[in-house]
């Protein structure tokens, strides 16, 4: 039998169902003021143990809380997975057939693509040819944006990507439909949606953005790690939160 949740557990369960997915900074703060709130011991160094506790409750009703990291800047994000409903008809109770459809389709170009994106055209070109119900120009920004806003999808300067929490929470049903087309990154062997591509075509390995940051600093030369030949690729700059001391990261506001 596992451990009964508490009502510190459940506070934390039922904000993060709210916010659909949070950041480890916004998690530990969490933590501390559900414990506080509800009189539980709290320790800092304890979220893992203490969202062990909720997963094993959660685990009869097919969910768990599972961690994962941001393509962009590599921050680590909590969100809530679903393990019964592998498809995206999870999202079938807030979105319309044709919505679904069109979010298929973006899913179908970004995974397609070299750089993990698609951009604003290429999504609206497809709502023309959608098989459901087929969207006008308008509607269909109108339904992006409410992708964007549910934190499904990100978008910058007219270009799509993968959001964290489509990621964490899609990755089940991503590996399923496009199979070999989902490559894990070679440092952090998480999905890499969003990476660069070892260009020697012997090896095609890939790695995250932010993991290639952390990979080439201060090495001189950047030689792909599972080859060893040059890696052609501009290492990027990435303003990670990462190198932040955890005593900084108290009272993150969710
Ligand atoms: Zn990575
Ligand atoms: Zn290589």
């Amino acid at each position: 039998m596992s451990r009964p949740m508490g009502d510190s557990h459940k506070r934390f369960l039922q904000t993060l169902m709210s916010n659909g997915i949070i950041s480890s900074i916004q998690a530990k703060a969490l933590h501390r003021h559900c414990c506080e709130t509800h009189g539980a011991h709290y320790s800092a160094d304890r979220l893992d143990e203490f969202i062990d506790v909720i997963n094993a409750n959660l685990q009869p009703m097919f969910m768990y809380i599972r961690k994962g990291m941001s393509e962009e800047d590599g921050v680590q994000y909590y969100a809530l997975v679903n393990t019964a409903e592998t498809d995206i008809t999870r999202m079938s109770s807030d979105y319309a057939d044709n919505e679904l459809e069109l979010f298929r389709k973006t899913m179908d170009l970004i995974v397609d693509s070299e750089n993990g994106a698609a951009s604003s055209t290429d999504v609206l070109n497809c709502a023309d040819s959608l098989q459901t119900k087929k969207m006008k120009k308008k509607e269909t920004e109108l339904v992006l944006n409410k992708f964007v806003q549910d934190k499904w999808l990100n978008e910058k300067q007219g270009v799509y990507t993968l959001s964290t929490r489509c990621i964490i929470e899609m990755e089940q049903y991503m590996r399923l439909i496009y199979q070999d087309l989902i490559k894990v990154c070679h440092v952090c062997h998480n999905v890499a949606i969003q990476s660069q591509i070892c260009e020697n075509p012997t090896c095609g390995i890939q790695m995250h953005l932010p993991c290639v940051a952390i990979y080439f600093k201060g090495r001189s030369d950047p030689l792909c790690p599972a080859c060893n030949q040059f890696w052609a690729h501009e290492i990027p700059v990435v303003t990670c939160t990462l190198s932040r001391p955890p005593e900084a990261n108290g009272e993150a506001e969710l």
